[in-house]
């Protein structure tokens, strides 16, 4: 009786799986916002990991004020291309193997360069064309690029490769410009401006905390990537503030609705008892969509106008929230993950990550839903 009751009720004829929406005018909003704050640099948005979760193609065309593309893979450039982009794209961490130089220069794909090994590569190939290369110097980060020591022969070695255009460019990446009370920023940018003074080709040092914290750092061009994207690079200002608007908002239905009673515990290893007699909330999202595992007890989750609080262990397919003991909660109600109600940020901060990571890793198990 009460399954069939339950098969011919409305919530249900309209439940919709696990659901990314993203609200594309957002980006473009975003993408002003920094052109306004860059005023006098390029922008080069970066579309890396399929956008930041967000979808390589769709970010990408309707990012109309970019001036070029970063991307991280050859593969994520190539479906650029395929998807009719045109405009200038940028490996950012350069080629992986010698034979990718043929496929940069017949798809237009230009590539940094941050050590022998590329270098070299470059040197030993003949090319048709020559490629744009953008010289990275390690200024302090220690992740990628050329010490200072070896700038001036790197310069004069690609400067006399025949395979790389003219001029060549200068980036570099900050490790800390998240962290405004640190010296580490503004060593890096003191280090990159004396390296590269007088130099003849274009310069690009901040990605999205740089330019917003770092006036100096924007230089030629800017590399945003996640502040495009609706999510702030800081830990003690959202994206609102800095007046961005976020572009997912991640949506899952709530499947069931249970009365637990005070000392009964709700799902996998008995991670949470319950201490009054409540309402659970089921929601049809879990680590198999790229929720994480790992949400404590506690993480909000937005039901209906509140934040309630993930109440047992993240499973694959669901996850479980204490709604109260008065909820008024009903299947078929649509629960709010992260967005625009709920910052990413926030979610992050109870998990112990950024949200770089939770708008990154959604599974393929996501609708993704597009508002022009
Ligand atoms: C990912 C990346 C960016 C963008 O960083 P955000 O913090 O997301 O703005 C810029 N430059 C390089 C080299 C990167 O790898």
């Amino acid at each position: 009786m009460l399954a069939r009751h339950l098969m011919t009720s409305n919530s249900m004829s309209y439940m919709k799986a696990a659901t990314a929406c993203i609200d594309l005018p957002a980006l473009e909003h975003n993408l002003s916002r920094v052109k306004a704050q860059a005023p006098n640099s390029k922008v080069m948005a970066v579309v890396k990991a399929n956008g930041y979760g967000h979808g390589l193609r769709h970010v990408a065309k309707s990012a109309h004020a970019a001036d070029a593309f970063g991307v991280a893979r050859i593969e994520e450039a190539l479906q650029l291309r395929a998807s009719g982009v045109v405009k200038p794209i940028l490996l950012l961490e350069g080629f992986y193997s010698s034979g990718d130089l043929p496929i940069l220069v017949t798809n237009n794909i230009q590539t940094a360069v941050h050590c022998e090994e590329q270098l070299e590569a470059l040197e030993q190939t003949k090319l048709d064309k020559p490629v744009v290369v953008w010289l990275k110097v390690d200024t302090g980060m220690h992740r990628l690029g050329v010490r200072p020591e070896y700038y001036a022969e790197f310069v004069a070695r690609l400067k006399a490769c025949p395979n790389v255009a003219s001029p060549l460019r200068y980036m570099s990446h900050f490790g800390c410009a998240d962290e405004l009370t640190l010296p580490d920023t503004q060593e890096q940018l003191d280090l990159f401006l004396s390296l590269t003074e007088g130099c003849d080709g274009e310069r690009s040092l901040a990605a999205s905390a740089g330019l917003l914290a770092w006036e100096l750092s924007q230089l030629d061009w800017v590399r945003p990537g996640i502040i495009m994207y609706g999510v702030s690079p800081f830990a003690d200002k959202t994206a609102e503030q800095l007046g961005y608007k976020p572009l997912m908002t991640l949506k899952a239905p709530i499947i069931a609705v249970r009365e637990v009673k005070e000392g009964e515990s709700v799902g996998y290893g008995s991670a949470w008892v319950c201490n009054k007699d409540t309402k659970i909330g089921v929601i049809a999202i879990g680590y198999g969509d790229g929720y994480p595992r790992m949400a404590p007890n506690g993480t909000p989750v937005w039901v209906n106008g509140r934040k309630v609080p993930i109440s047992g262990r993240v499973s694959m397919d669901m996850l479980t929230v204490d709604l109260g003991a008065d909820a008024k909660d009903c299947v078929g109600d649509v629960a709010i993950l992260w967005g625009n109600e709920l910052a990413a940020e926030e979610v992050a901060r109870h998990i112990g990550t950024i949200a770089y990571e939770l708008v990154t890793k959604l599974t393929s198990r996501v609708a993704m839903e597009y508002q022009k």
